[in-house]
């Protein structure tokens, strides 16, 4: 996805909370085909010692080592240095739109337009949006595409690719449309308690985004089908069942169609809440290791994270408005007269908002990837009391590896991460494991292979 231009059509802020759809799909699929897991080498799991949840963890992560570890961590480390390379171009777009004046001059455009202010807000956002698409262009061509080609992460044409965003702008041109008229029509309404209608605009603008997504604009870029006959869908639509899930709710994506990254993931809300497995997931893991992640994806489902996502977010939104707020009089209080932008309702400051906008998020990066964290740590939890496999989940894991880092440090992983690190995971599941080495189908080892 465009992360700035996202960030700077405003809604953003939204539609970068579909995570609350607990996607994988963004962060990441993965694997490349230089990644070597050696599932024979648990030396240290032997059944005759006892079972130390410490050293099964570390004789994991073992498995992945060298150039593959190195390549892993190179990808996801360069990604932090892109969090703040992404915003501070960010800030300077819009930078360069209100010091040159070009902000003022796209809103003159609008009232000469239209005597309504009303119509005067989507005027502006249908010039504002593509200009700024156009000069965030380089970055979203290196960062979406050559840099994914680069870690061996992408499976599209330029071309192919190239499509792909240019559906993803018409939809943040159509998101930044509906909200961004709505917000200015609270800022002329409600006056100095605007901020709290916006919260409540863009959080009521999430709810219909989540609804939609998995209908009408998920299938613009995959293709959903039922799952394909065989073991692995009885035992994934008898898990289903098991947990209440309808079966019409389990779905195979083509996700091959852009990476070789395996993933599953939880979409929609409300009446359109779904579970869907990737392909890249039923061709590169075993049977265990499917079951094992979809158990993942219907805890999301069954704890109902769509939910509580939602409300953490709004949270987060609230207290992004009441910054906007606050950032907005502050600063146009002193450069105000430089960049012709008048009051908080004049859409010549829309870049001002989007600059504050970014580096609010930017800051609240630990707190957003907290709430997703520790949902999908929830996920895991579930998932392996419901499927009982910790080995086949901890050797997925390392699968997924190629394009996360897998040992962070401590405050690495609460900051950066939006799913818990690899050491992590496989640490709940070894935990998990040697409170349940008594029951029958859980031994100490050794560990499922493939
Ligand atoms: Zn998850």
């Amino acid at each position: 996805m465009n992360k700035i231009l996202q960030l700077i059509a405003f809604a953003s802020a939204l539609l970068a909370l579909t995570a609350i759809s607990a996607s994988a799909q963004q962060a990441g699929p993965s694997a490349a085909p230089t990644t070597t897991i050696e599932t024979h080498a648990l030396a240290s799991l032997d059944t005759a010692k006892p079972f130390d949840a410490k050293k099964a963890t570390d004789a994991y992560l073992r498995q992945v080592s060298g150039a593959a570890r190195e390549r892993s961590d190179a990808y996801f480390e360069g990604g932090y240095g892109l969090l703040f390379g992404d915003a501070l171009y960010a800030v300077i777009v819009s930078g360069i739109l209100l010091w040159f004046r070009i902000s003022a001059r796209i809103r003159d455009i609008a009232e000469g337009q239209t005597r309504s202010r009303f119509w005067q807000v989507p005027i502006y956002i249908l010039m504002y949006v593509p200009l700024v698409a156009l000069m965030t262009l380089p970055l979203t061509v290196y960062e979406g595409y050559f840099r994914e080609k680069a870690y061996g992460l992408m499976n599209q044409t330029f071309l192919s690719w190239l499509l792909d965003q240019t559906i993803e702008l018409g939809i943040s041109i159509v998101a930044a449309l509906f909200v961004v008229t709505l917000v200015y029509a609270a800022i002329r309404r409600a006056g100095r308690a605007w901020w709290i209608w916006g919260a409540g605009i863009v959080t009521v603008f999430l709810v219909v985004a989540l609804v939609v997504s998995p209908v009408f604009i998920a299938p613009l870029f995959n293709h959903y089908s039922p799952l394909p006959p065989g073991p692995l869908r009885s035992d994934i639509l008898s898990l289903a069942r098991a947990n209440g899930i309808p079966a019409q709710n389990v779905y195979l994506v083509d996700a091959s169609r852009q990476s070789d990254r395996i993933s599953a993931n939880v979409s929609g809300f409300l009446g359109t809440i779904r579970v869907s497995l990737n392909d890249n997931l039923l061709h590169k893991a075993s049977h265990d290791e499917a079951l094992a992640v979809l158990g993942h994806e219907m805890g999301h489902y069954v704890m109902d994270h769509a939910t509580r996502l939602l409300l953490l977010n709004a949270l987060v939104i609230l207290a992004a408005f009441a910054f906007l707020n606050a950032g907005f009089g502050a600063l146009t209080n002193i450069f105000g007269g430089n960049w012709d932008v008048r009051t908080i309702d004049d859409p010549a400051g829309i870049p001002l908002l989007a600059a504050l906008a970014t580096i609010f998020f930017l800051a609240a990066t630990p707190v957003t990837n907290t709430i997703s964290r520790t949902t999908e740590i929830q996920a895991d939890m579930f998932g392996v009391n419901a499927v009982r496999k910790p080995d086949a989940f901890a050797t997925v894991v390392l699968k997924l590896s190629n394009y996360r880092k897998l040992d962070p440090g401590q405050w690495e992983e609460a900051i950066f991460y939006d799913h818990p690190s690899a050491r992590t995971r496989i640490w709940e599941m070894m935990r998990w494991k040697a409170e349940h080495l008594n029951d029958a189908d859980i031994k100490a080892g050794p560990v499922s292979p493939q």
